[in-house]
């Protein structure tokens, strides 16, 4: 396989074939596919033959009869091409390769600051892609889009952070054209909560669910909205940003300037900041001696006390809790979901922070909007990201190319 021409289909049907052969996961049959897309049979036989001749489609294993003879299934083999998956966060660097057909095949991550500014975190998110893609026995022309997952605001239209809090150095950097020297690909870029959702939403917890709420909670706090089946955006590209929501107009000063954000007041370092003072004033004799030996205090260790019975950890989890659940329950009265999934770093400190959440959002929200509301904890977890990162590449490419 050597590299591909843009729009990677020919047109609309080949497009819609193309996603719904991802989102099955399986072997799918034309006349299914004739359905789904509202199109006869013929056009999609001979869209089919377009595809295979393309390398985007194979066929493999044969359908049910329905009387006349059998035609074959079809499915997107591994030689179609790669997509490349990045997720940075604030504290981690992940990458991951995935096939076309939605199968994420290897996959690295390790820590990594965010704040060290955009040359040094990209060029090494391009060195782990790099060495993932040699491992596979592949290289750059095998990719076909690439997909990143940034920890700040994302403006849709051009791509670009826009002030992000916590990412100093990055405020408007090109991180598509940072691509591109290796990759001649288009390449996405999103809020890492949005590619969150769209990794449950696709493949994770939320699959099939129309209307979900997601809320990640690491250093920063965001949310994102999927409605009626698609990711939500907003305007200018920044909808369910909710970390500089005010959770306390008389609470510490945010990065961002403003008073009591949310972010400020239950992400990592609050928890932190937290359990130090809590440790140094003696109140926490678990705390404090985690504090003696390793010096700093993170979101990790306070759920470590609480595991070991620790009630100042546990009280300082179960408030971080009380307050995202109450930002929670306003969201929730507002666009009323079916599904609240809880991700990120610090979800899984202890039980007592989703519980805390739950109780909150049941008590706060309209009893119509919370009857047989589900809140839980992400199920792709860690790698949440880097399976968003691969809708949003693979969607994106296709949905352009439909676009044309
Ligand atoms: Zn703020």
């Amino acid at each position: 396989m050597t590299g591909r021409g843009y729009p990677l289909v020919e047109d609309r049907v080949q497009a819609g074939m193309m996603l719904h052969a991802r989102t099955e996961e399986r072997p799918v049959s034309r006349a299914e596919m004739a359905e789904v897309l509202g199109v006869s049979r013929s056009k999609v036989s001979l869209e089919v033959g377009r595809l295979i001749e393309l390398g985007l489609l194979v066929e493999d294993g044969l359908a049910e009869s329905d009387g006349g003879r059998r035609s074959s299934l079809l499915r997107i083999p591994r030689s179609a091409g790669l997509i490349a998956c990045v997720d940075l966060g604030a504290t981690s660097t992940d990458v991951a390769l995935a096939t076309l057909g939605g199968e994420i095949l290897t996959h690295r991550g390790e820590p990594s600051e965010i704040k060290d500014g955009p040359r040094v975190v990209l060029d090494r998110a391009k060195e782990m892609l790099a060495g993932l893609l040699l491992d596979e026995g592949s290289g750059p022309r095998d990719v076909l889009a690439a997909g990143v997952g940034v920890p700040g605001p994302v403006e849709q239209a051009s791509g670009l952070l826009k002030s992000p809090p916590i990412m100093p150095g990055w405020d408007g950097y090109p991180i598509r054209s940072a691509f591109a020297d290796e990759y001649a690909v288009p390449v996405f870029v999103d809020n890492d909560v949005n590619v969150m959702a769209l990794g449950e939403h696709r493949g994770g917890v939320a699959k099939g669910i129309d209307n979900v709420l997601f809320v990640k909670i690491g250093t920063g706090i965001g949310g994102a909205i999927i409605a009626d089946g698609r990711l939500y955006r907003g305007t200018q590209g920044c909808a369910g940003d909710i970390g500089h929501i005010c959770a306390d107009p008389e609470g510490p000063v945010c990065p961002c300037g403003n008073r009591g954000c949310l972010e400020a007041m239950a992400g990592a370092p609050a928890i932190a900041a937290k359990a130090e003072r809590c440790a140094r004033s003696g109140a926490s004799a678990a705390l404090r001696q985690r504090l003696e030996e390793r010096g700093r205090l993170d979101a990790r260790d306070v759920g470590a006390a609480a595991a070991l019975g620790d009630h100042h950890a546990l009280d300082i989890i179960r408030e971080s809790g009380r307050i995202v659940g109450r930002v929670l329950a306003a969201l929730v009265s507002t666009l009323n979901p079916s599904l609240v999934i809880v991700g990120g770093g610090v979800a899984n400190i202890g039980h007592a922070l989703l519980a805390e959440i739950r109780s909150a959002v049941y008590r706060r929200s309209l009893p119509l909007a919370t009857r047989n509301l589900p809140v839980v904890l992400s199920e792709l977890d860690g790698m949440a990201g880097v399976a968003g990162a691969n809708v949003l590449a693979a969607e994106g490419m296709l949905q352009k190319a439909s676009a044309v």
